[in-house]
């Protein structure tokens, strides 16, 4: 992969006394030359310079979030669980005029979501025994 690299050319000018540069134009880069008394050669050297893009940062990828990436296929099947507390459970007529039981759900984050254990592939059960009652929902099916 080539990388975009910013190009800058200076003009150099070399101390003859010690062959390092000792004034540079435009001035970015400190010269060299460390001596009392410079003596800049004549004419300047033309200097290019590949500035060298710094590497984006490489972000470790945890575990968990690549295994989870693994999983991040389209007609991949997944168990999706999530606990959560019953706020609120109410039974609705289907089409058919029969009653079905639906629930409203706390997350532990507080956010309430609705569960209609008629959709397919959702599933709930009751939740290992805990301080207060939760179920566990589990929905089966592709991600993406
Ligand atoms: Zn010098």
């Amino acid at each position: 992969m080539n990388k975009p690299e910013a190009e800058s050319t200076y003009q150099v000018w070399y101390c003859n006394r010690c062959d390092k540069a000792c004034k540079i134009q435009p001035p970015t880069i400190k010269p060299g030359c460390r001596c009392a008394n410079p003596v800049p050669g004549v004419r300047p050297t033309l200097v290019t310079q590949m500035a060298q893009m710094k590497p984006r940062p490489v972000q470790a990828l945890t575990e968990e979030e690549a295994r989870l990436r693994s999983l991040a296929r389209k007609d991949q099947r997944v168990t999706v669980t999530y606990e959560a507390e019953v706020s609120k459970a109410w039974l609705r007529a289907d089409a058919n005029g029969a009653k079905r039981i639906q629930f409203i759900v706390t997350t532990p984050d507080g956010r309430r979501h609705v569960v209609d254990p008629s959709l397919p592939g959702l599933h709930v059960e009751a939740a290992p025994e805990g301080e207060r009652p939760v179920v566990v929902v589990t929905v089966i099916g592709g991600l993406l």
